[in-house]
């Protein structure tokens, strides 16, 4: 299950429609509970730096590492990164697959078609890919 406040939820979907036809990306702050629970209080838009950012997508490494040195000895941390699919659906691709890197970061991914988001979806790791998790929309 991830929980993510509504206007956080509107951030990733308004980035995913202004960055059409490229794909948005940026990274998700907050707490991961037991039993594959993210709790997401923060949403960190990204420039996205992948050399065809119609097709992949590379969250901006200052970002992160902004991030990572802002929250150091905090209660919270990056537990998630988010893109979008222009033209394609909600789940991931096989390029992403291919970019598992870190097992326990939650995956957002917004679909767009026509530079409409139209669904989405939240994704866990799993060894063999990803696993659909809930996503649970809070004010
Ligand atoms: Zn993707």
């Amino acid at each position: 299950m991830l929980v993510i406040g509504t206007p956080h939820l509107k951030s990733i979907v308004d980035a995913a429609e202004k960055a059409w036809p490229e794909e948005a990306c940026g990274l998700l702050v907050g707490r991961t509970g037991p039993g594959a629970a993210w709790r997401i209080d923060r949403v960190e838009p990204a420039a996205n730096v992948a050399d065809d950012p119609r097709r992949r997508f590379e969250v901006d490494p200052g970002v992160r590492i902004g991030l990572e040195r802002e929250l150091r000895g905090a209660d919270q941390a990056v537990v998630g990164v988010y893109h979008s699919h222009p033209g394609g659906p909600a789940r991931p691709s096989a390029t992403d697959r291919a970019m598992i890197f870190e097992p326990h970061l939650a995956w957002l991914i917004t679909a767009v078609r026509g530079g409409q988001a139209v669904h989405t979806a939240a994704w866990m790791p799993i060894p063999d890919g990803f696993r659909p998790i809930p996503i649970v929309e809070k004010d």
